[in-house]
């Protein structure tokens, strides 16, 4: 297992209010790792401080060699570590296509925008059958699905996701999480944050536990789905 993202002591507050308190984390390449917890954790803001979008207090983003905390989100993007938006945060009055089309903003090769666009219309076959049609008009379902496909437009090395099964039904949840299997099944490395513990844990191959802002159990998705203490907290068990 080779690490590709390694974070080391973040720490990140908002003011005098410590979100995050010195988390150590580690991301395989190929793999999926699960971060889940309760609602206020901290999940999200760890998100955000990899993505650069905040300042940590303390600690390290480490990707190929390159501390990610002294670069700008804009940089971060361009090294392959790519958010999807979170609350879909979709352009509702372009069409679904000018959305994928705005994902791939900073590339240059364009025959290879051309591959991934058909590679996210055959992962999501609605997006191509509605391309032309107003982002605006999507399900929920569909506007998650379409957030996905943009990042991937970026052409990601690590795609980082921020509760994707928000807000959705059960069974378009399951839809999301096997479109996400198939993903990682290409080789990318997944980030993923979610408050649905016991579907993020099925799909990732590592998982995170973290309590009011402290990582307190990692270990493969299997055995902390196993884990009396996760089955407790977390599972209804
Ligand atoms: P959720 O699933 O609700 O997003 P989370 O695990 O992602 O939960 P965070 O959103 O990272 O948790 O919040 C961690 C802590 O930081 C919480 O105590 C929250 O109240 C606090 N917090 C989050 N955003 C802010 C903010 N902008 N200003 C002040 N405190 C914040």
């Amino acid at each position: 297992m080779k690490p590709i993202l390694s974070i080391s002591d973040l720490a990140v507050s908002y003011g005098h209010i410590d979100a995050v308190k010195g988390i150590d984390l580690t991301l395989n390449e190929g793999e999926i790792t699960a971060l889940v917890g309760a609602n206020g954790a901290g999940k999200s803001t760890s998100l955000l401080a990899i993505s650069g979008l905040l300042k940590p207090k303390r600690g390290s983003v480490v990707f190929d060699g390159e501390d990610l905390t002294r670069l700008s989100p804009h940089r971060i993007v361009e090294r392959g570590v790519v958010q999807v938006a979170e609350g879909r945060a979709i352009l509702t009055t372009l069409t679904i296509a000018e959305n994928l089309e705005l994902g791939s903003y900073a590339r240059r090769d364009k025959s290879g925008v051309a591959r991934d666009l058909e590679w996210v219309y055959s992962l999501f076959p609605v997006l191509k059958s509605r391309a032309n049609g107003l982002a605006g008009n999507l399900s929920g379902g569909e506007q998650q699905m379409l957030a996905i496909g943009r990042a991937l437009m970026a052409k990601p090395r690590v795609l980082l996701l921020d509760e994707p099964s928000m807000g959705l039904a059960p069974i378009i949840v399951q839809g999301i999480f096997r479109t996400l299997q198939e993903i990682n099944r290409t080789g990318l490395t997944i980030l993923l944050v979610e408050q649905n513990v016991r579907q993020a844990l099925r799909i990732a191959q590592r998982g995170y536990v973290l309590e009011t802002g402290k990582i307190v159990l990692a270990d493969s998705g299997q055995a902390l789905l196993d884990d009396p203490k996760v089955v407790e907290a977390y599972l209804g068990g």
